[in-house]
């Protein structure tokens, strides 16, 4: 490999092999590049000894470990194809079936989605006699993902410590535990937890796993959470060839567990490890970079980084205040109309904003526009309830101790199989000690059940072994469902159910879409796709919110500053710079999250390569009220020389004049005659 493509701490991080070795340096400064690129020189300095199945390296989203695993196979060829790239909880749910047997699942395991969660922690509640329309589940269900991602079991506080929600988790926690592994489910958070349980426990799994993945990569790793860090820990073994990159100002899922304090405590964690800094960007030209230095500068408590960039000049950061969110959406849409006619590829412009209700009024400028564009997560398509159907149908079949999905389609569509029979049976499987399915094998055997329910209950358990055995024995997994749906009415129901033609369509288009990913899924697994590891997949993906976008390629992105860690664009909209938004309200004023909203921003500024729009809005329309707004107090920090305000009473449309012609025309040339050292010309779209 050519190593002359790393600055020279870059190559020494990339040439140090044995021992843990962290990485801290800021945004754009080539972390994710020398973890592709020390994967490759693993593989090409030691051929004999280092083998890709020996190199695991974990990312923060399935996505980036898609690009991540293409990049590996542009620069090492196919056989960095055995090279693991995966989340931590992907690369949990690979080891848990494996081996999760061994803490006496079943093998075949089911991952929980939230709404199952939910109905466990509900009826948990409910046994306990906590009454679970007081209470909101969900909140118990935060406090218990909290209390397993940070390693200890939930206990009620001491008197006037804790408030309910405490002592109702505390209370819940044991049956929630139980009842998830007797229906053969883990949840979401298990798939860290029990990893590390089977790495503890058993000392053969143990030498087993350590002898695989000798060498361990983590991008990113100012996110990870305790559960994360633990894992990765046991992993290590001895050997503990660890290699951490990340940067503790882009610390931004503290909400979700992140605990900045492993990158900053590495040296705790692995010691007698080294550290290396990378101090030069190459990703943003000097006006960019010096608005974002100047943002993160403020932070009270971080480890000091100066960050530099041979990119000199570039154009000002543009600071522009609308009248309202609809002008604001409107101006957006100009200049990406306008950038674009310039020659700036759709898919390297990206607008970012803080929460996702704010993509809508772009999403209908740009439509509005005919502009192609794609809005990352925050899709609600698994919520949708005749989707939900499709796949508690799927998990049924797949999962038979699954009494949740059960209880959600027994009566869809309507079967005549009503509360009454269901709670009757219920009775039984409690009272006999037996599972609800064996119960409603022989449902033609208790007198009382409504008349006529028990045929009717053995019809319906005939249907669905009948496509258990249907579903076991092909990969043709859409073609199965398609028969199933047919053979259950699903469609005509729903239609019938439906307030109007439209609204019935809108329905089908959910289901349609299952089919379409079934699909995509067969084509990709060839003949070991399994309902099974669909449904394992599908809830990998969308824990992540992210959702793969079929068809054009060249599209905008619009995505939270969440979602845009580790990517970059040539031109960036980071639009809503509000008080209230950017930080978000009702958070100004705890200091601690003051500042991690201090390193959104700092995230949200970094992706941008050369061009970077401020935007916010003077005013915006609230429950049908104008409210006005405070600009962002981050903007205040930005160094006078490195912006200019636009002036958007007097938005100048048609084409661009000739001053802006040249202006990016300039531009362009600089990036096909880089520096010594300096950037490559500019690669579209996302970091490697
Ligand atoms: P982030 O903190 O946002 O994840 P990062 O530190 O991971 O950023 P990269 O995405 O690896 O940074 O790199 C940023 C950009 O700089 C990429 O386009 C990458 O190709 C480029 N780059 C990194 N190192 C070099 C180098 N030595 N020479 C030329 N370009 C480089
Ligand atoms: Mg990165």
């Amino acid at each position: 490999m050519d190593l002359s493509k790393l600055n020279p701490p870059q190559r020494e991080a990339v040439e140090t092999l044995q021992g843990p070795l962290l990485v801290l340096a800021g945004a754009g400064s080539g972390k994710t590049r020398v973890i592709t690129h020390r994967i490759v020189h693993l593989l090409n300095e030691r051929p004999n000894h280092i083998m890709a199945r020996n190199i695991l390296a974990v990312t923060f989203t399935n996505k980036a470990a898609t690009e991540m695993k293409e990049r590996l196979i542009h620069m090492a060829g196919p056989r960095a194809q055995g090279v693991l790239v995966c989340t931590f909880h992907a690369f949990g749910a690979e080891m848990l079936r494996e081996d999760i047997h061994r803490l006496g699942w079943p093998k075949k395991f089911a991952i929980a989605d939230m709404g199952d969660q939910l109905s466990i922690i509900r009826r948990a509640m409910r046994e306990k006699r906590i009454d679970d329309r007081a209470f909101d589940a969900r909140k118990v269900l935060t406090l218990i993902s909290k209390a397993k991602n940070s390693g200890e079991a939930p206990q009620p506080k001491p008197e006037g410590m804790g408030d309910d929600y405490d002592l109702i988790t505390s209370m819940v926690f044991a049956d929630y535990q139980l009842a998830l592994k007797a229906q053969g489910s883990v949840d979401f958070d298990d798939l860290l937890v029990l990893p590390a349980r089977l790495l503890r426990e058993h000392p053969d799994l143990h030498r087993k796993y350590t002898a695989r993945f000798q060498y361990l990569l983590v991008d990113e790793f100012q996110d990870t959470n305790h559960a994360q860090l633990d894992l990765l820990k046991l992993l290590a073994g001895t050997a503990r060839n660890v290699c951490a990159v990340g940067d503790d100002d882009q610390c931004i899922y503290s909400w979700r567990g992140a605990e900045v304090r492993n990158i900053l405590d590495f040296d705790k964690h692995f010691p007698g490890g080294k550290e290396v800094r990378l101090e030069q960007n190459y990703r943003s030209m000097q006006r960019v970079l010096d608005a974002a230095n100047a943002v993160i500068a403020k932070n009270p408590e971080r480890k000091d980084k100066r960050m530099w960039t041979d990119r000199k000049g570039g154009p000002l950061v543009k600071v522009v205040a609308c009248p309202n969110d609809e002008e604001e959406a409107r101006f957006i849409a100009h200049e990406i109309q306008k950038h674009i006619s310039l020659g700036i590829p759709a898919d390297d412009i990206a607008v970012l904003y803080r929460t996702n209700g704010q993509a809508h009024p772009v999403e209908e400028m740009l439509r509005e526009k005919n502009i192609p564009y794609e809005v990352v997560g925050g899709s609600e398509f698994f919520d949708r309830s005749e989707v939900k159907d499709v796949i508690a149908y799927f998990k049924v079949l797949a999962n038979k101790l699954d009494e949740i999905s059960l209880m959600r389609i027994v009566n869809v569509p309507s079967r005549g199989i009503g509360d009454v029979t269901m709670e009757r049976l219920h009775a039984h499987s409690r009272a006999e000690g037996v599972t609800l399915w064996t119960v409603m094998r022989r449902a033609d055997t208790y007198d009382d059940l409504p008349a006529g329910a028990g045929g009717k209950v053995l019809e319906f358990v005939e249907m669905v072994e009948r496509y258990r055995d249907a579903f076991a024995q092909t990969p043709r997994l859409s073609e199965a469902t398609h028969k199933l749906l047919e053979e259950i009415g699903f469609r005509e129901a729903t239609r019938a159910k439906a307030v109007s033609g439209t609204a019935a369509d809108k329905k089908l288009k959910g289901v349609d879409g299952v089919l379409a990913s079934l699909e995509k899924f067969e084509k990709r697994e060839g003949p070991k796709a399994s309902l099974l590891t669909y449904l394992n997949r599908l809830s990998l993906d969308t824990r992540q919110e992210e959702e793969e976008v079929p068809g054009q390629n060249k599209r905008v992105t619009l995505m939270s500053l969440h979602a845009s860690k580790g990517l970059e664009y040539r031109l960036v909209f980071f639009i809503g710079m509000e008080e209230d938004l950017m930080p978000h309200g009702g958070m100004q004023g705890e200091a601690q999250n003051l500042e991690e909203e201090r390193r959104l921003c700092y995230v949200g500024i970094t992706r941008a390569k050369e061009l970077l729009y401020l935007t916010r809005s003077t005013v915006r329309v609230k429950r049908g009220k104008e409210v006005p707004r405070t600009p962002s107090r981050f903007l205040e920090d930005l160094p006078p020389d490195a912006f200019e305000v636009v002036d958007m009473d007097a938005p100048r449309q048609g084409p661009p004049d000739e001053k802006e012609k040249n202006f990016f025309a300039n531009l362009k040339e600089r990036f096909k005659k880089p520096t010594a050292g300096g950037p490559g010309p500019g690669t579209p779209g996302r970091a490697p």
